[in-house]
């Protein structure tokens, strides 16, 4: 393979003016923070119109939103440009094969700098000598694309449109419509892409004066944190060490001192980190034990210092990053070299003195114990699929870079060394929101089940500043009649058991017999879909090898064919083809008496059906939901949010802020899943909450307003069923189909 310009030192930045870093970007692996190519900074002069930036949280959503305004009025007038990643709008074959998101980034970033022409710089001249090949990609073509971006102000087009259209005009519909941001009246964009500055900015998505709205946004907190919330596991510090070593020893002498300088000090690092997670440089991470697991959750400051980073100016190392592309310079030469894991002489120590050494001395006893080399059994190929892994690295470079209480490292130790774990959790998401308030001249977070909302304002409107006089809420009632619903809250079981579903009792076959019973009940009078979700996956495998041991699953099975979510994402789209086609069937003549009716399906919340999978109409004619879905107390993670936020925030009805937030986790989760019914306005279905805990008005307050209002809290089944009977007795099913979003 051919040498690229990226692998390079020669061509690496030569203004490093220290006194002027200013870190504002966030350089993540994120593939649209990649688009800053030089083409995109020239587009960015184009004057914008006002417009409305749209983003939903995947792109199905969008691509429904598009169709929605293509449907409308406003269709011939308006001007839509629907943003995507290269994942979803390469045309190029060979690029868009490639395995995973990270790679198609940098192939067609490679491409691009391979095609453009050299400028001034005398470095590149000498590259141009050398006859650097020109391999760009025949679809990034400047007259296609503009005429491609003059299409797009004609007519909307949905991302299938787009794809299509690209490939008409032998145009690159990733470009071309990141060029037509600026004439454009909406844009419509994933989450990510709006959230994440550096991406934002990148893409050139100029929020100042214009109008936001976040759809989907029930869950906005968490994303937000997710964002910026970075992880980076020893096989990708083993392997961006070996890379970034092999590359400093080749290139030693060409390197500027002061590249040489920092790229010393990312090796540095990298060998520290790897240290912290008890491994050794040099040795497969895959053979190295690190373990037994354990976890150690650490303030920013106190990370630092003991992986002996206190003295290094992380702005600066960061900085260079960014600037130089040392990731994507490590690319080319990785792509050159294709070198395997090398053992490199560990760096020496650096000069330490009092607790850094102290610390640095305990570290080194640790490490020190030496274990039997042990080869996984299952290699872990995940960070084989990252193509650069100091680009991801660098993103944990930058966490760092955030204030020492809005964030925390939690340094996760597993068997093996490439198993180990570094993790930034971003505590203060308001810090990364802030700018999107402040910029945009209005911004409408909107969603279906976004109870409870107070906790959003103080988390990410308050925290960025903003005063109460200047939020406006608004709540409507759902499109469908009062009668089209009926949720219950149900304390007792067929047989008087309480359902008391805490850690405690849920467990206990009584417990476990009483559910099955409402279920086999429920089957015979419920036609269609009956969907169940469970608080964990082990609740759900727990009950279910009971069910199956006591009859309960035979018992099911003569009314409704029982289904379980799947554990792999890839088998979902099946198994909820196999649940369509016999809920269609069973449906099509009307409730069979004496067979089958429909299907169950039992469901994790939280798990691949509570969110993005609509069961309309016979799919999902009831819902139940058993117990509470609390999460874990005792997570370290979790401990430290509710600590910060009772540290920041004032309680509230004689409740911390760390209460409220562990309650309020646990019924977004709960209004997610039982959201997955009623879809349109002709949709009805009923929705059982099994807890005696939901007949409480704390937690009647967090359900969605348009299922608390009709909710009846019932002590007994008798009357629960009989509601339940008369419900569906009184209305016809209709058929459907499966729509997945
Ligand atoms: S320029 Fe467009 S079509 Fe070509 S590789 Fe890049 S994303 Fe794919």
């Amino acid at each position: 393979m051919k040498e690229t310009k990226s692998s390079d030192p020669s061509l690496e930045d030569e203004d490093d003016d220290d006194d002027k870093l200013v870190v504002e970007d966030y350089h993540s692996d994120d593939e649209a923070s990649k688009c800053d190519d030089d083409d995109s900074k020239e587009k960015e002069d184009e004057p914008h119109v006002t417009k409305i930036y749209y983003c939903s949280r995947t792109h199905s959503q969008l691509s429904q939103f598009v169709h929605e305004i293509q449907k409308s009025p406003y269709s011939e007038t308006t001007r839509v440009v629907a943003l995507g990643s290269r994942q979803n709008l390469c045309i190029n074959e060979t690029v868009k094969k490639l395995k995973s998101l990270s790679l198609v980034n940098d192939r067609c970033l490679e491409m691009q700098k391979n095609k453009k022409e050299p400028k001034k710089d005398q470095l590149q001249k000498k590259a141009k000598k050398q006859k650097i090949p020109s391999t760009g990609c025949p679809y990034y073509n400047q007259n296609n694309m503009d005429m491609y971006k003059d299409s797009m102000a004609a007519q909307i087009h949905d991302m299938e449109q787009l794809l299509t259209r690209g490939k008409e005009l032998k145009a690159c519909p990733y470009y071309s419509t990141r060029y037509a941001i600026p004439g454009a009246q909406v844009v419509v964009l994933p989450y990510n892409t709006l959230l994440h500055k550096s991406t934002r900015e990148a893409c050139g998505i100029h929020l100042e004066g214009n109008v936001v709205i976040i759809d989907e946004a029930h869950n906005l907190v968490e994303t937000i944190s997710n964002v910026y919330s970075v992880e980076v596991n020893g096989a990708q510090l083993c392997r961006a060490h070996s890379q970034l070593s092999q590359y400093m020893e080749k290139y030693r002498s060409r390197l500027k001192a002061k590249n040489l300088m920092y790229i010393k000090q990312i090796v540095q690092v990298l060998a520290s980190w790897i240290r912290c997670l008890g491994g050794r440089i040099g040795c497969a991470p895959d053979t190295q034990k690190t373990g037994p697991a354990s976890s150690k959750l650490f303030t920013i400051n106190d990370f630092l210092f003991t992986t002996q980073m206190d003295n290094i100016n992380l702005f600066k190392l960061q900085k260079y990053c960014e600037r130089s592309h040392i990731s994507r310079k490590l690319n080319g030469f990785v792509e050159k070299y294709q070198p395997p894991m090398v053992k490199i002489q560990e760096p020496e120590e650096p000069q330490q003195t009092g607790m850094t050494r102290f610390l640095q001395e305990i570290s080194k006893k640790t490490s020190e114990k030496k274990e039997e080399p042990q080869v996984l059994e299952k290699i872990d190929d995940e960070y084989q699929a990252f193509s650069s892994p100091l680009l991801h690295i660098e993103g944990f470079l930058l966490a760092l870079t955030n204030a020492d209480k809005d964030g925390r490292v939690v340094i996760s130790k597993q068997d093996f060394l490439s198993q180990s774990r570094l993790k930034f959790l971003l505590l203060n998401p308001a810090v990364h929101f802030q700018d999107v308030i402040k910029e945009a001249r209005a911004v409408i977070v909107a969603g279906g089940t976004m109870q409870p909302v107070d906790e959003f304002k103080h988390q990410l409107l308050y925290c960025a500043g903003v005063q109460e006089d200047r939020i406006a809420e608004f709540s409507c009632g759902h499109v469908i009649p009062p009668d089209q619903l009926l949720p219950i809250a149900l304390t007792t079981g067929p047989s008087g058991v309480d359902f008391n579903f805490t850690y405690q009792s849920r467990d206990t076959p009584k417990m476990m017999d009483e559910v099955g019973r409402v279920l086999v009940n429920v089957s015979n009078v419920v036609p269609g879909g009956v969907v169940i979700f469970f608080p964990s996956y082990d609740y759900e495998k727990l009950i279910y090898s009971h069910w199956e041991k006591t009859g309960v699953i035979a018992r099911l099975g003569m009314k409704k064919k029982v289904f379980r979510e799947p554990r792999k994402a890839n088998q979902v789209d099946f198994m909820l083809g196999q649940y369509t086609s016999i809920i269609e069937k069973a449906c099509s003549g009307g409730v069979q008496s004496g067979g089958m009716n429909g299907a169950i399906l039992l469901c994790v919340v939280g798990g691949k059906m509570s969110e993005g999978i609509n069961f309309s109409d016979n799919l999902g004619r009831c819902i139940v939901m058993v117990g509470l879905p609390f999460a874990n107390i005792k997570s370290p993670e979790l401990k430290e949010k509710m600590d910060y936020l009772n540290a920041t925030m004032p309680s509230s009805n004689g409740k911390t802020p760390g209460q409220i937030h562990y309650e309020n986790l646990c019924m977004k989760a709960v209004n997610q899943s039982i959201g997955r019914a009623i879809r349109h306005k002709g949709d009805y279905a009923t929705i059982l909450l099994l807890d005696s805990r939901y007949a409480r008005s704390s937690i009647q307050s967090k359900l969605p307003g348009w299922i608390a209002r009709r909710l009846q809290t019932i002590q007994k089944f008798g009357p629960a069923f009989g509601a339940i009977r008369k419900f569906f007795v009184e209305r016809r099913p209709t058929s459907s189909k499966a729509d997945t979003s």
